[in-house]
């Protein structure tokens, strides 16, 4: 490493972070806790998308030791729409660990802080210099970008190796007594100079010696091997609305309590085919709702119902809600199943054939895995949702609560555990109950981890960002409580 570079660096870019350092909330003053929360939020997300939650968060869980005894459920709605919602269970872990181990207090010992529950060498890095000045490297995407660009580094970014290198680099870097302002500075200059796409040269400070740049290789460094691309899996989801007791309230379910978005809240919904059917949908744009009508996606009753439960029919085994569901047939205006029969599929036939594979899925899976008996109205809309490995192109097929027919069923009749549901030999679960008798007990005839909810219900639990895009949207439009 050349050191008069290496100098003019720290020293430069020192002098500039000093002079131009953007005023953010948690630069108010170096409480760990503080610079902890935000250091947490900040990772995958942008500065502007988590100033207005960070300063909720704060005023909600203004120490660590508010943050471990508040309920989970409000910690994940004080973070629900910033995803990566592991981020929220494991600060608020380590924010017990922190009241049990050291009082609440957030210790000035570089093992302990990294001991604590989802702090990696990232965040450990930023707590020791940021809160305590300790001459810790902090090293994440924007550093190693910059100081590849710096040094003309061509490693592989991806690889651990390049990592703990660059991390040695940005230690030998901090100038003495400056560690803060220094790791603050890389960050800083990575996130509004050295940009991913357009790194801003011609106003850079440290412009005169990047050797990345006097080789003309700014937009090639850093060297990065592509990840794989996320995984697409389309998901069927119910929009299930309530009548009688539970009009203009939505049945949701809340998730399981480990994996993948643990314990938050969603509208049921299964693994769909295998077969993309996305792709076909957002060749016509992103929308996240949009009418059937519009979007010229009609689709028929006869030919929903048919396609799969004809079938089944010919072999007897059609399960009992799809057999109800042809016997009662599809109300006119319950949201497009409707328009009389197979000469309205118009051109669009893959589509519906889709359609009509997609809601004789869902009927199944959901009674399957939940003894959840739906039955559909009419396709409501779609939304995507990107994790890191996969892609969930979620289908919303709206529906009402199934109907059971006891004495025709071939499958065991679901037992939730609750009071009894009316003995009546034709009988629905709840919504079929209520609406024929009115005499079921809330929640009772719901599975457990599901619940009936309106407008304020939802403002009380936390859902994953592609639940509260549709939810807010069913809210949002004209009809959303009159169904
Ligand atoms: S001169 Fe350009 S490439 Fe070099 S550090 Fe500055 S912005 Fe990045």
């Amino acid at each position: 490493m050349n050191t008069e570079a290496a100098a003019y660096f720290s020293r430069e870019l020192l002098g500039w972070y000093r002079e131009n350092k953007r005023i953010l909330p948690w630069r108010m003053n170096r409480d760990p806790y503080r610079i902890w929360v935000s250091e947490v939020m900040l990772q995958q997300t942008r500065v502007d998308t988590v100033i207005p939650y960070y300063e909720r968060f704060m005023e909600k869980f203004p120490t660590a030791a508010a943050l471990a005894e508040a309920p989970e459920e409000e910690v994940l709605k004080a973070w629900e729409g910033l995803g990566y919602y592991s981020r929220a269970r494991n600060l608020q872990a380590g924010a017990s660990e922190v009241l049990e181990r050291h009082g609440g207090v957030v210790p000035d010992n570089k093992d302990a802080v990294s001991s604590l529950r989802g702090v990696g060498p990232y965040t450990a890095g930023a707590i020791m210099s940021i809160a305590f000045n300790r001459p810790e490297p902090a090293v994440d995407g924007n550093v190693m970008r910059v100081l590849s660009r710096f040094f003309c580094l061509e490693d592989d970014i991806a690889k651990p190796s390049t990592r703990v290198k660059i991390e040695k680099l940005a230690q030998s870097l901090i100038p003495e007594g400056a560690a803060g302002d220094f790791n603050q500075a890389l960050m800083e200059l990575g996130a509004l100079v050295c940009t991913p796409k357009s790194p801003g040269c011609l106003t850079c400070p440290v412009m005169a010696h990047c050797e990345g740049r006097m080789a003309g290789k700014e937009h090639v460094l850093p060297i990065k091997t592509k990840a794989k691309p996320p995984r697409p899996e389309t998901r069927l989801a119910a929009l299930i609305v309530g009548s009688g007791e539970h009009a203009g309230k939505v049945l949701v379910r809340q998730r399981q309590s480990s994996g993948l978005l643990a314990r938050m809240w969603e509208l049921p919904h299964v693994m769909g085919p295998t077969e993309p059917f996305g792709s076909a949908a957002r060749s016509k744009g992103r929308g996240r709702r949009k009418s059937i009508a519009a979007a010229g996606t009609e689709v028929s009753g006869e030919s929903l119902l048919t396609a799969d439960s004809t079938a089944a029919a010919a072999e007897g085994t059609e399960p009992p809600f799809l057999q109800t569901t042809q016997q009662q047939g599809i109300a006119p205006g319950g949201g497009g199943l409707v328009a009389g029969g197979a000469g309205t599929i118009g051109a669009d036939a893959d589509r519906q054939t889709a359609h009509a594979a997609h809601v004789d899925m869902l009927c199944r899976e959901l009674f399957a895995q939940d003894g959840l008996l739906v039955r559909p109205t009419g396709w409501w809309g779609e939304a995507e949702h990107v994790f890191s490995h996969i892609v969930w192109d979620v289908q919303v097929y709206r529906a009402e609560f199934g109907y059971w027919l006891a004495e025709e069923s071939a499958l065991e009749k679901p037992d939730y555990g609750g009071s009894a549901v009316n003995g009546d030999s034709q009988l629905a679960a709840e919504s079929g109950v209520s609406y024929e008798t009115g005499n079921a007990e809330e929640g009772a005839a719901t599975p457990p981890q599901y619940r009936w909810i309106g407008l304020e219900q939802m403002r009380e639990l936390a859902f994953p960002n592609v639940f509260l895009r549709l939810l807010r949207d069913y809210w949002e439009t004209a009809d959303g409580f009159t169904d």
